[in-house]
């Protein structure tokens, strides 16, 4: 898919534009700079002065005339302030609010329902998987994938396993420790498979990391379910290495993940998942489905939406299939109709958010250490939110009238409510 951009006002929206633009391509879209060609259009409007308003519905009419085919999603401080009006506009999609601005993407992706299959499966993990910040940093520790899953393109485009020096690692997240960073994220296109061209492996990386450095949380990113060594569990008896796991399943039909030359069996992946949480309590699963693949018939659908029921994620980042050139998937037979994904798709995100209600509230009452970032919004009472994320990757959020002296800290906060997409914490 497309997608055009375009922004008007200050400096911020400028920012957000880019940020939005990353986004979608770490998500397998395309950016064009023109609005004829886009199957997308994200307006990020201005309403500073009644004039900005006034060029922020022009703007916004203009280009639905421009391409009234493409779907169109307004943003901003116009489209917040007067939402309504907003909404009414011709050609207007879907208008998000500038409390849903960092999640901008994803909700258009869910609410419009043109979630693609990602260019890069073990990649979007970098932007769309976890919010960016001050607080975190991203550091990728490995390229390329000895795997050749069918509906992949990365072994194409990033060639054999190459892994970073153990040495060079401890000493960037020293660094950024030093700068005040306090959680690193440790992503690679195939992360199970660090190592395998040094001697190497990810259990050693992990090691080195907990003993030579100090930040206080270390988070894993996407990592593929199969390849990871022996004594790997063992490194959650240390609280640094972050109680979260993003395990993407793509299909909980044996016969799909067949087809998708994936490595590891529901019975394997469910065996993992048991293993993990009879270790530590609370820990959070998330996933990646691919909805529609090649030759998905209902039956294969219902065991792949069985298993994923009975197995219980925090969340799940739901793609429908499109064919991707150079793949093999997508010379395979039995492409499955576009109103058949769609069905499929809404199906799942509908368990996903049951299932993301149903973890939040095993979570209620427990105590975490919360770290707090610089994302803050304004209550009906004056007061201030301030966002942050558990060790298990809960967004938590707690009121106070100073978030200045909460940001960046890591503090115990109790999860007292389920406010929806967070849940609202107390401070000790
Ligand atoms: S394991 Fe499969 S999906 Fe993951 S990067 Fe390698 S080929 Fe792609």
């Amino acid at each position: 898919m497309w997608v055009h951009l375009k922004t008007l006002g200050c400096r911020l929206n400028e920012a957000e534009l880019e940020t939005w633009a990353m986004a979608f391509q770490q998500a397998g879209h395309g950016i064009t700079r023109t609005p004829e060609n886009a199957d997308l259009i994200i307006v990020n409007s201005c309403a500073v002065t009644q004039d900005a308003a006034r060029k922020s519905r022009r703007l916004i009419r203009r280009i639905h005339r421009t391409n009234p085919a493409a779907k169109l999603v307004v943003s901003g401080c116009y489209a917040t302030l007067d939402k309504e009006e907003a909404e009414n506009l011709m050609g207007v999609d879907l208008v998000i609010g500038n409390q849903d601005k960092n999640r901008l993407v994803a909700k258009t992706l869910a609410e419009l329902n043109i979630d693609t299959m990602p260019s890069m499966s073990t990649e979007p993990g970098a932007v769309s998987l976890f919010s960016r910040g001050r607080q975190r940093a991203f550091i990728k520790v490995q390229d390329g994938c000895r795997y050749r899953c069918t509906f992949c393109i990365v072994t194409v485009a990033r060639g054999a396993e190459r892994s970073r020096p153990l040495q060079e690692l401890v000493d960037e997240i020293n660094k950024l420790h030093g700068q005040g960073i306090h959680e690193a994220i440790i992503t690679g296109v195939h992360l199970g498979g660090y190592g395998s061209d040094i001697d190497s492996n990810l259990t050693e990386l992990i090691e080195t990391l907990l003993a030579q450095t100090a930040i206080p949380r270390l988070r894993l990113g996407s990592l593929e379910p199969w390849d990871l060594p022996q004594d790997f569990f063992g490194l959650f008896n240390n609280p640094r290495l972050l109680p979260h796991l993003h395990l993407p399943l793509q299909s909980g039909s044996d016969s799909v993940l067949r087809r998708m030359a994936r490595r590891c069996k529901t019975d394997e992946f469910a065996a993992l998942v048991k293993q993990l949480r009879a270790k530590i309590p609370h820990f959070n699963i998330t996933t990646d489905i691919i909805v529609g693949f090649p030759g998905e018939t209902e039956q294969e659908w219902q065991d792949s939406f069985d298993f994923i029921q009975k197995t219980g994620f925090g969340h799940i980042h739901i793609f429908s299939y499109s064919p991707r050139q150079g793949t093999h998937a997508a010379t395979l037979p039995g492409q499955v109709a576009e109103h058949i994904k769609k069905q499929r798709s809404q199906q799942l995100h509908q368990l996903t958010e049951s299932m993301r209600r149903a973890f939040f509230e095993d979570n209620l009452d427990c105590e975490f250490d919360v770290l707090w970032e610089s994302q803050t919004e304004k209550t009906a009472n004056g007061k201030q939110l301030i966002f942050g994320y558990t060790p298990n990757y809960l967004r938590v959020a707690c009121e106070t009238s100073d978030p200045g002296t909460l940001e960046n800290r890591i503090t115990p906060a109790k999860l007292i409510a389920n406010a929806g997409h967070y849940i609202l914490a107390g401070l000790r």
